[in-house]
């Protein structure tokens, strides 16, 4: 069914100086209905992405001047704002001290807001799941009277674009997402179970920002390109929609967005919904991570040969990891494998095929960028 109040909308901001980030930020709000809704008292928590212990200049995590001036605007109505996430590395103060530094997370501390330090988590229920009815969650965020995920508009391995949805892959704790990435090889269960985390948390607002956005080797090493905006909305997957529109992204390259249709969870009827305002901002010629496409995703009421016939394409179209040579040999990669492919010989990274469960976590956290997506042949033909 339709629903106007959950369509997303995008304000200009043209860099990241802090009057234009309120400026635009309250722009944004504004046109989603405001922050009437935040009351004295009140404990919001903020789950932005802070990925990886990268720079603000390297565009992979949430600007700090965003998250500062986010916390501002929370905190002038009386609220407590705790920010946060748990990146793909051990969840501990010693890691999220490194990353709060490196991310200017310090910003958001001026700001008034409280960096998360609780590290503890608990497993929770959620019988509606369809790929995980029970998960490890993080505590800091239970305790919240609501969420707002402040996502980063990039490229992605293995879902092809990571915003407001793939954020909230950061509730579960640390490197317990490699054992998730195990468990859920399929890039389609593993998109169900993003749908999940979604479904179970329900940020009660959703910002992305899309100053500078990440193409080409995301979500961690690829390069930054400049898009001047913020988008702002009340559900993650029309925010996606509007993201993916702007990227030039079909959704069957994003397979969480195929998850998402197959459940019918969409409010508006269709990305060209959002084709007149996308193509104002359109980024012309994006730089797409090599991902998993999900075009022969099955869908529910397939007939089984046509199952098959998709299942055997898919199988010819999967993207593969490859370590280029420009690989230090430091070992990151062989460490955080879930499914243990990765040896180092002679000094550089030598991937096992047959292990391989192609979650690209080794892409995602490899600090030289040298880890890469590689589309197979027959993807390259097909999308020529
Ligand atoms: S993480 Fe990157 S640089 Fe380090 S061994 Fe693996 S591929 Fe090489
Ligand atoms: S080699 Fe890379 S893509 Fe393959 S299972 Fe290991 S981390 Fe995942």
């Amino acid at each position: 069914m339709k629903d106007l109040g959950k369509r997303p909308v995008i304000a200009e901001c043209p860099d990241y100086e802090r009057e234009n980030v309120r400026a635009a930020l309250q722009a944004a709000l504004t046109n989603i209905g405001g922050l009437e809704w935040v009351k004295p008292g009140m404990k919001i928590g903020v789950k932005l992405n802070l990925c990886s212990a990268r720079k603000p200049e390297h565009a992979a995590t949430t600007h700090p001047v965003m998250a500062a001036e986010l916390t501002r605007l929370l905190t002038e109505r009386g609220a407590s704002v705790i920010l946060g996430d748990s990146p793909g590395e051990p969840f501990n103060s010693s890691m999220l001290r490194l990353v709060y530094n490196q991310t200017g997370m310090r910003l958001a501390e001026e700001a008034g807001g409280k960096l998360n330090d609780d590290f503890s988590h608990h497993t929770v229920s959620f019988p509606e799941g369809k790929s995980v009815r029970e998960f490890e969650y993080c505590s800091w965020l239970s305790g919240c009277d609501a969420i707002i995920s402040f996502s980063k508009l990039k490229s992605h391995g293995l879902m092809g674009m990571t915003a407001a949805v793939k954020n909230l892959y950061g509730v579960i704790p640390g490197t317990m997402k490699s054992e998730y990435h195990f468990l859920h090889p399929d890039p389609m269960d593993f998109a169900n179970m993003l749908v999940d985390l979604n479904e179970y948390v329900r940020p009660l607002l959703c910002l992305c920002d899309a100053v500078e956005i990440m193409e080409g080797n995301g979500p961690t090493q690829g390069t930054p390109r400049h898009l001047g905006l913020i988008l702002a909305g009340k559900d993650p997957y029309e925010l996606d929609r509007l993201g993916a529109a702007i990227l030039t992204l079909r959704e069957e390259e994003i397979p969480y967005m195929t998850a998402a249709r197959q459940r019918d969870l969409f409010s508006s009827e269709g990305p060209e919904e959002y084709a007149e305002e996308a193509a104002r901002y359109a980024v012309s010629g994006f730089t797409r991570s090599g991902s998993t496409c999900s075009w022969f995703a099955a869908d529910p009421d397939d007939r089984l040969i046509r199952k098959i016939l998709k299942k055997a394409l898919y199988i010819l179209m999967r993207s593969r990891p490859e370590p280029e040579n420009s690989c230090t040999g430091c070992g990151h990669c062989v460490r955080g494998c879930p499914a243990k492919a990765i040896v180092l010989i002679n000094g550089k990274a030598r991937i096992d095929r047959r292990k391989c469960v192609r979650c690209f976590c080794c892409q995602e956290f490899c600090p030289t960028g040298a880890m890469k997506v590689k589309r197979s042949l027959v993807a390259r033909i097909a999308s020529k």
